[in-house]
């Protein structure tokens, strides 16, 4: 493993918590424009409706910068409410920007990834959200490349975008390894790319069976710098 140059991560819920962020971020915007909704109603409702948009950008039957503002689109409109849907997901990015915490040992993972490997980051998010969390968790400065969907207009797991990380970090596929959390864009695009690829897998989810075994499976960045030495 550490024949490897560059090791290649996602972001959300890989190297950083997004799960808390998010759910962070909701209690906020509940606050700010559902309260007259229960907080579970609320999360309920929007966790549906951005769950199904999401499940449609790797399909590209819908682009990040169109789901932002279409999600409280449509939860606005179910909740009868009569807001902004622009405004409510300013709010909403702003807060998620603001909400960074780094998955358990991640950072300290990374730190010791850096002495010996090239790191970039390949990032299905928003701009504006991920930019602000590259900047205040500090890894804009242990990167050397960091990609993210809106801003390049391709979406994992199209093997385009992993190839624009391998033009940036200046390896070949064979020299970096893809390390995820998720199945549909991080391995699927792996495969698509011709990259090795680390599931990190903390619930220990059973691998569908569609899928080929992937060349690592770790619980943690943690348990994968245990392959690196
Ligand atoms: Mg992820």
């Amino acid at each position: 493993m550490s024949n490897y140059k560059a090791l290649i991560f996602d972001l959300d819920d890989t190297l950083l918590d997004f799960t808390l962020s998010e759910e962070n971020s909701l209690n906020k915007l509940h606050a700010a424009f559902f309260s007259e909704f229960t907080l579970s109603h609320f999360k309920k409702t929007y966790h549906e409706i951005n769950q199904n948009l999401w499940s449609l950008v790797p399909l590209q039957k819908i682009a990040p910068s169109e789901l932002k503002i279409k999600r409280f689109d449509l939860l606005l409109s179910l909740l009868k409410l009569p807001h902004s849907s622009c405004r409510v997901a300013e709010h909403y990015e702003e807060a998620l920007g603001k909400e960074v915490f780094w998955m358990p040992d991640a950072e300290e993972a990374i730190l010791k990834f850096k002495q010996s490997h090239s790191i970039g980051i390949v990032t299905n998010g928003l701009t504006s959200v991920q930019e602000a969390k590259y900047k205040a968790s500090g890894l804009e400065n242990i990167c050397k490349s960091f990609i993210i969907s809106e801003k390049v207009g391709l979406s994992k797991p199209n093997k385009a975008i992993f190839d624009l990380a391998l033009e940036e970090l200046q390896v070949k596929p064979h020299e970096a390894l893809m390390v995820g959390d998720s199945l549909e864009s991080d391995f699927v695009g792996a495969i698509n790319a011709s990259l090795d690829f680390c599931w990190i897998n903390p619930k220990k989810s059973a691998l569908p069976s569609h899928l080929p075994q992937p060349r690592y499976e770790a619980s943690s960045l943690k348990d994968l710098s245990n392959f690196m030495t």
